[in-house]
């Protein structure tokens, strides 16, 4: 599927047959406790997000061969803690299986790129970076972001855990470190006189199993008067637009404004400032700076954004009890339009393959009885058929061929796009479908 960041293409290490692709069979993590504890305050988790049942990696697509072997299944049991308010899983499959093996190519999303660019150039003059300046970017992938500030003379690192994809960046003139991010780099780094001006990641933070040590290594690494970036998905969008399927086993934290304020505190840093931004649902882009600079004020939206939060409940349990109800309700709405269709005798097809999907299917049942096949654009998924539910991927032509009456949209963040480009099937009064934030029929 292409769009951003994390609904692209995966590619294994060093692999040119796809059919290894699905080859993430991860033994259970011994870390996995029946009480686990916050993994930024240590305050054991006793209280339920919401416990979305079993489910497979949500990026593991299977080839024909494998429909007929086992799949592991793992909790998709999401909690939050009662103290910092930090809504999380456990580590139920390591880090190291899903990120040291798995890349995504992130360059295969044009308005990913669009993104990245903006960014670079907002950044350089927003902090006056130069050729004095480092760069350095967490999970950088193939270099998709930091290529921006190279075109500028600007010096930068990447620091990459997939040893497959640094080279695609160094081509991109990219200097990437192939390690996981955390106090032990930082310091190796510090060490060699190296530190950052501007140090950013995105759609990394949720995806780190030691959170404290990762942002005390961004406490390390950031230079006296640098800033630090982080976008991640925002959890009040999650919740008030029901995006649950945005849980995933590689997602292990999801993060309010007032949590993400409470972790960099505690590691001596201040956010300054914070912007929404529409991807992946609904994002935020943090900005921190050391505690001791005293350089910058804190933004108007810093105070605005941590009032909005205040008011809505996020500083209390009681708001975060009320998910798995909201949940449950729209699980029974897509199921009674799937099964009213299908009484009507209808043919339903999705349309793309992404995670999000995954979770989606998974959790609410729907298998091929429902959903004939679904359809992406994306080469290395065409061929593969879903995990857990087995329904195939095609590419997009099949829609043509079969006139589908509903085509059910998974990434609904590009519902737009997406009905633009296939706005023929009307020629068979064919409908589109959105599933989130609840049932909704664009005729
Ligand atoms: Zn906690």
């Amino acid at each position: 599927m292409e769009g951003e960041k994390r609904d692209v293409a995966i590619v294994k290490m060093g692999a040119t047959d796809t059919s290894e692709l699905s080859d993430r069979r991860a033994s259970p993590n011994e870390n996995v406790t029946a009480t686990p504890l916050c993994r930024f305050c240590g305050t054991p988790l006793r209280q339920t997000f919401v416990d979305l049942g079993m489910s497979p990696l949500c990026e593991s697509y299977l080839s024909a061969e494998q429909l007929n072997q086992m799949e592991p299944f793992y909790p998709l049991h999401v909690r939050v803690c009662g103290n910092c308010f930090l809504v999380q899983i456990q580590e139920y499959v390591s880090a190291e299986v899903i990120f040291s093996e798995y890349a995504y190519f992130s360059s295969y999303s044009d308005s990913w790129i669009a993104h990245a660019k903006a960014y670079a150039e907002q950044m350089t003059t927003r902090f006056y970076l130069n050729t004095n300046s480092l760069v350095v970017e967490v999970a950088s992938n193939d270099g998709y972001l930091l290529q921006h500030f190279v075109a500028k003379q600007i010096p930068v690192l990447g620091i990459e855990p997939a040893a497959n994809i640094a080279p695609v960046a160094v081509q991109k003139g990219v200097p990437t470190l192939v390690k996981f991010f955390g106090t032990i780099t930082a310091r190796e780094l510090v060490a060699e006189g190296k530190q950052a001006d501007l140090l950013l990641g995105n759609n990394v933070l949720a995806q780190v199993p030691d959170l404290n040590d990762f942002v005390a290594g961004m406490k390390i690494l950031l230079g006296p008067g640098g800033v630090i970036t982080i976008e991640f998905p925002h959890l009040m969008r999650l919740m008030e637009e029901n995006q649950f399927d945005t849980i995933y086993h590689e997602h292990f934290c999801y993060f309010s404004f007032l949590t993400a304020e409470k972790i960099f505190a505690a590691h001596g840093l201040t956010l300054f400032d914070v912007e929404e931004l529409s991807t992946h649902g609904g994002s935020l882009r943090i900005y921190a700076h050391h505690v001791e600079d005293s350089s910058k004020v804190v933004s108007a939206r810093v105070h605005e954004l941590r009032a909005r939060e205040e008011s809505v409940g996020f500083a209390r349990l009681d708001r975060y009890h009320s998910f798995a109800e909201q949940v449950k309700e729209t699980k029974c709405k897509l199921l009674e339009f799937l099964i009213e269709a299908k009484r009507a005798g209808k043919q339903i097809a999705g349309y793309g393959a992404p995670g999000k999907g995954n979770t989606l299917l998974n959790f609410c049942g729907i298998r091929s009885d429902f959903l004939d096949y679904t359809v992406d654009r994306s080469p290395h998924k065409q061929g593969k058929f879903l995990p857990g539910t087995h329904i195939p991927i095609y590419p997009p032509e099949r829609i043509r061929q079969t006139r589908p009456d509903y085509l059910l949209i998974l990434p609904w963040n590009l519902k737009d796009e997406i009905m633009k480009q296939n706005a023929y099937i009307r020629e068979w009064g064919g409908q589109f479908v959105v599933p989130i934030p609840k049932v909704k029929l664009y005729p």
